[in-house]
C-alpha cells in the first residue's frame, strides 16, 4: 500500500487542479492520496469526487502557516471539520496573504522588477490563498529569473529584500484548534529550514502532551541522518512518523508525488484519531 499525505494543487501552490492531481495520484500507482493546501479546504471537495470517481482512497487535510518563536513552522490537519475559532485563524491568515502582496510589488518596483496586480493574479487563479509562489511565477513570465527556486533564492526567501511577513498562528494553537475541529494535527517537515532550532525534542514533547499526533519524518527537506534522528524521537514521545512528497506540481522539483510515502499501520492510526466520518 502506497499513501502520500502531503500534497499541493492549484488551489494553493501547486500546479494540477484538485481532480488533475488525484488522477495523477492514482497512475503513478499510489492507493491513498491527502491533499493539504496552504490555508485552504477549497479544494477538497473536486479532490473527493475525483478520487471517488477514480477509486483511490482520499484523506482531506490542510497545511497551515503556524509560529513558534517567530519561527515559520507548518502544521498539517487531517480530517478537520468546521470550527469557528480555527477558521477565524484560517482567514486572518488568508487575508494577510493577500495584504502583503503591494509591498512586495513595490519593493519589486524599486529593484526595477515592475509588475502589476492583474499579472500576478493570473498564476493566482481561482486560490483563496496568495503565496510568494504566485509572484515568483509572474517574475518567471516576464523573464526576471529562470525558476521560482531562483526567484526564492534571490528575492522572496526569509531574509531576502522582497520578504515581506505575515500572519501566522501559534502553533501550540493551531495544535489544539486542529484537534477542536475533530481533525489529527501532524508537523509537516519538523527539522527543515530553522524550523528546527525551535523544535527541540523539549518543545515536541510538549507538543505530544498537548495532544501533537504526529511528525513528518520522510519528507525530500530531510537528508537520511535527520530521518534518523527523527523515527526514534517520534517513537519515544509516542507520536507517529509519516512520510510524504510535499508535492506541488511543477511548482517544486524535488517533490514527484509519490516518492516519500506513509506506511500502512501509521495510516491507520491516523485514521484513527480523526473524528468519525471525517477521515475520507
Ligand atoms: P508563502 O506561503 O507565501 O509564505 O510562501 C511559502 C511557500 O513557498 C512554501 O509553502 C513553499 O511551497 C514555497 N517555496 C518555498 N521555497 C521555495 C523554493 N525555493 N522554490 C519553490 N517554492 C518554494
Ligand atoms: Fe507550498
Ligand atoms: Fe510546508
Ligand atoms: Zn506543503
Amino acid at each position: 500500500m502506497r499513501a502520500d499525505l502531503h500534497t499541493h494543487s492549484n488551489i494553493s501552490d501547486g500546479t494540477d487542479a484538485p481532480g488533475e492531481l488525484v488522477a495523477k495520484a492514482a497512475r503513478e500507482g499510489l492507493d491513498v492520496v491527502a491533499l493539504t493546501d496552504h490555508d485552504t479546504y477549497a479544494g477538497l471537495e473536486e479532490a473527493r469526487r475525483a478520487a471517488t470517481q477514480i477509486g483511490i482512497g482520499f484523506l482531506p487535510g490542510i497545511e497551515i502557516s503556524c509560529r513558534l518563536g517567530g519561527v515559520s513552522v507548518h502544521l498539517l490537519g487531517y480530517g478537520t471539520g468546521p470550527e469557528p475559532a480555527l477558521d477565524a485563524e484560517l482567514a486572518q491568515v488568508r487575508a494577510s496573504r493577500a495584504d502583503r502582496l503591494p509591498e512586495m510589488l513595490d519593493r519589486l518596483a524599486a529593484l526595477g522588477m515592475p509588475l502589476s496586480r492583474d499579472e500576478v493574479m493570473r498564476w493566482v487563479g481561482d486560490s483563496p490563498s496568495v503565496g510568494r509562489p504566485h509572484l515568483a511565477d509572474a517574475m518567471v513570465a516576464r523573464g526576471y529569473v529562470a525558476s521560482r527556486d531562483e526567484a526564492f533564492r534571490d528575492w522572496l526567501a526569509e531574509g531576502c529584500p522582497v520578504y515581506v511577513d505575515r500572519y501566522a498562528i501559534d502553533l501550540p494553537r493551531a495544535v489544539s484548534l486542529v484537534l477542536s475541529a475533530g481533525g489529527a494535527p501532524v508537523i509537516a517537515h519538523p527539522w527543515s529550514r530553522q524550523s528546527r532550532a525551535v523544535l527541540t525534542p523539549d518543545v515536541l514533547a510538549g507538543l505530544a502532551a498537548g495532544g501533537l499526533v504526529g511528525i513528518e519524518v520522510d519528507h525530500p527537506d530531510h537528508d537520511a541522518g535527520t530521518r534518523a534522528e527523527l523515527r526514534p524521537l517520534a517513537a519515544s514521545l509516542g507520536v507517529l512518523a509519516t512520510g510524504s512528497s510535499d508535492y506541488h506540481g511543477l511548482g517544486k522539483t524535488r517533490n514527484d508525488l509519490g516518492c516519500e510515502t506513509t506506511p500502512e499501520p501509521v495510516l491507520a492510526a491516523l485514521r484513527a484519531r480523526i473524528a468519525p466520518g471525517r477521515a475520507c
